[in-house]
């Protein structure tokens, strides 16, 4: 016999000994329920005490084996035969679960699934992925789209109902929206799930929608691209997704950009970079050379004993940005060495050699060339 009174689990979940299974059970529902830590916000430590209590003696009484063991021997003849009579979680998931079914908890706390948080919803947003050559994200572009999207019907305004008939009350919750559940001395409401808490339903369904108050359609959308646009940039149409529900605003189309490459332009931000080879010529003695721009050309004088990496820069000749202002356009030289030369070039360039001497020392660490182009491109 268990020595103290307060610690007995039949008094603890308010049975007699002789309580059968299904007895048990439903007192321990309405212990938890009560006792449940989040129901009982001021007075937490107590409550966790008597929960955690109701929750071992539910543990051991809803077992056949370790119930009849208790009854003749108490918690101690549990424990010393091995039986564990501590806070069993299995036990508790198990309420969890049970108290779902029930009366659509997503948990004890009180968090309703669906139910009245359902109405008047915003509608989904939509997602629209969208291909740009490099042209079209740098000079922006006016595009038509087409998408399917849900739109409210027409006939019946979204409502569902067939036109001319009107609502009739919920036979579910007698029209008030709500039902109520009672369990031991709790009351529980819960929204309707016939009219989903409106407490009137369609008489009749209209015919165009089948009574769903939306319809699937394919809309052709004028989209604004504006210039400067990269890869990654998202596009958000306010309004023009799926239209809410009772009442709730409309989801928005969100347009997903990828910008393709270029043929021989790099972006960096809204600058761009172009790589142009020049021969070792045109290096050492200069050039005037045209370099390409996103419009057209533009002419670019290469003064005399340029390097090869030297980088030139035309000042608002890369994309406009989206925040205002233009890039630069940076031009790199690459001076080309020939990898064959023809006879007489070979001999014009031993004769060049001959004239040019050069100290094959190591150059110096003095990278002024390379703090520049770090400098630029950071
Ligand atoms: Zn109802
Ligand atoms: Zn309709």
């Amino acid at each position: 016999m268990p020595a103290k009174d307060s610690q007995d689990y039949y008094v603890i979940l308010g049975v007699e000994r002789d309580a059968s299974a299904d007895q048990i059970k439903s007192a321990y529902r309405k212990c938890a329920m009560q006792w449940h830590p989040d129901r009982n916000p001021d007075n937490k430590t107590e409550a966790e005490e008597k929960f955690r209590l109701a929750s071992e003696a539910y543990g051991v009484l809803s077992d056949q084996q370790k119930r009849s063991v208790y009854d003749r021997y108490g918690a101690a003849g549990l424990n010393s035969r091995g039986f564990d009579t501590g806070f069993d979680s299995s036990v508790f998931t198990d309420f969890q679960d049970i108290l779902g079914e029930m009366f659509g908890f997503d948990d004890i706390g009180g968090r309703r699934r669906g139910g009245r948080g359902s109405r008047g919803q915003r509608g989904s947003d939509l997602r629209y992925d969208m291909s740009l050559t490099f042209e079209e994200a740098a000079t922006g572009v006016s595009s038509q789209i087409r998408i399917s999207r849900n739109e409210t019907c027409e006939p019946c305004k979204g409502t569902g109902a067939k036109p001319g008939t009107g609502m009739t009350p919920c036979k579910t919750c007698g029209g008030r929206g709500q039902m109520s559940y009672s369990q031991g001395f709790f009351s529980i409401t819960r929204t309707c799930p016939a009219c989903q808490g409106a407490g009137q339903v369609i008489k009749d369904a209209c015919v165009s929608c089948r009574g769903q108050g939306r319809i699937e359609r394919e809309r052709t959308l004028e989209v604004g691209i504006p210039a400067g646009v990269d890869s990654g940039t998202r596009l958000r149409m306010a309004g023009q997704g799926e239209p809410g529900t009772h009442g709730g605003s409309p989801g928005d189309l969100y347009i997903f950009l990828e910008v393709k490459e270029h043929a021989f332009f790099e972006r960096r931000g809204s600058d761009l970079v172009c790589e142009i080879p020049i021969s070792i010529a045109q290096a050492t003695l200069g050039v005037k050379i045209k370099v390409p721009t996103l419009k057209d050309e533009e002419d670019l004088e290469i003064p005399e004993g340029t390097q090869s990496g030297q980088i030139f820069r035309k000042k608002g000749k890369g994309l406009p940005n989206p925040h205002g202002g233009k890039g630069d356009l940076y031009i790199s030289v690459r001076v080309v060495i020939p990898s064959k030369v023809s006879r007489e070039q070979r001999k014009l360039l031993e004769q060049l050699g001959q004239s040019m001497k050069i100290d094959n020392k190591p150059a110096e660490r003095n990278s002024t060339f390379f703090d520049k182009v770090k400098d630029i491109f950071g």
